[in-house]
């Protein structure tokens, strides 16, 4: 039997399309379970130094046009400063990623929505040219993807595009997802997908459910709901349950008609600190893609760099902590976070 070291040296020097076609045959949940013992075993080993960088997130815009009821952005709105990342702080920032050559992908979302932001067809281009990275990819509610914007996508070797439409109909989705319209987010994917004919751009769709039961949940993944199979391709949709967010309170759950319950199965590992940064659009670098709200600032990337935040002492002592589920030592945020809590939203 090979170690996993072994196996992941020896799989990170396969060329991509061989890569990619190991992790189509290899169930995400497996492959992201693989990646962890590795990774928690080069914990384990005290050198959490040498990880290398290899994903970046970046919130464009901390501004929504919607009020999603799951969302710990939508249902907590106000709950932190909401702005577009203007091209003054994204300079700074991309001078930093120039330096980092093991970075790869970006995801250019947090908790907003990334198309109120007109500049993000230059920023995912200066991504591709002047940096390290080659996949690039962002989420949205799919309300703004219009013609010209979608243009000025398609022109910039943009990976994906993944839109969220919840539920199970398109009354649902509209419940759910506050502000939205069902029929101008299908419109609009019609449209990109005519448009995107002959680019490399891919577009799908993700699909929240928020489960009725306990039963429910346990049963794993939703079905892929017929509305969606009706008007899109199948292999185009990837359904989930909702989650509850860090940060998110059950009052607020209570007020938008859910509530929390804990899920007792197996729980997951976090691999999001072990090779992911995460920057709000004001150039706070946060823990991780969950904090949604920024809770938890480490730093500001004008005041610091990217490479030495991901290198410090204090990223170093919460990647362990994480990696070892180390409770005494965990951050507050972690501690109230389905990793640790294993806690699912239901509908009341
Ligand atoms: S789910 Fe997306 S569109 Fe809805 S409120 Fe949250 S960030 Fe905005
Ligand atoms: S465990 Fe901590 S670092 Fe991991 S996703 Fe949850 S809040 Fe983020």
């Amino acid at each position: 039997m090979i170690s996993l070291g072994t196996f992941f040296t020896f799989y990170s020097k396969l060329p991509e399309s061989l890569r990619n076609t190991i992790k189509a045959c290899i169930p995400d949940k497996v492959m992201g379970n693989i990646y962890v013992n590795y990774k928690r075993t080069i914990a384990d080993s005290n050198d959490c130094l040498n990880l290398p960088l290899e994903q970046v997130r970046i919130e464009v815009s901390s501004l929504c046009n919607l009020r999603c009821k799951h969302c710990a952005s939508g249902a907590q709105y106000e709950s932190t400063n909401r702005e577009i990342m203007t091209p003054a702080i994204f300079k700074v920032l991309l001078e930093q990623l120039k330096e980092i050559d093991t970075l790869k992908d970006a995801v250019l979302y947090l908790g907003g929505e990334p198309l109120l932001n007109n500049h993000l067809p230059d920023f995912i281009s200066q991504l591709h040219n002047e940096t390290s990275i080659i996949h690039t990819r962002f989420n949205t509610n799919g309300m703004l993807l219009k013609e010209e914007i979608s243009r000025r996508l398609l022109d910039t070797d943009l990976g994906i595009i993944q839109v969220s439409i919840d539920g199970n109909s398109p009354e649902e989705s509209e419940q759910i997802r506050i502000g939205s319209n069902y029929d101008t987010v299908k419109n609009n994917i019609y449209n990109f997908i005519k448009l995107a004919e002959g680019y490399d751009t891919t577009i799908n769709i993700a699909n929240t459910q928020i489960a009725k039961s306990e039963d429910e949940l346990l049963k794993g993944k939703p079905e892929v709901p017929l509305f969606l199979i009706n008007d899109f391709k199948a292999e185009m949709i990837e359904p989930n349950y909702a989650m509850k967010w860090p940060g998110q309170s059950d009052q607020s759950l209570i007020d938008n008609g859910f509530r929390s319950i804990t899920i007792d199965a197996q729980k997951d590992d976090c691999i999001h600190p072990l090779r992911e940064m995460t920057l709000r659009s004001n150039g706070d670098c946060v823990l991780c893609c969950y904090d949604i709200t920024g809770m938890m600032v480490i730093d500001n990337i004008q005041n610091n760099t990217v490479s030495n935040i991901w290198n410090s002492a204090e990223y170093q002592k919460i990647r362990k902590a994480i990696m070892n589920r180390d409770i005494n030592n965990l951050p507050n945020i972690c501690k109230g976070c389905r990793i640790f809590t294993n806690e699912k939203i239901i509908r009341c």
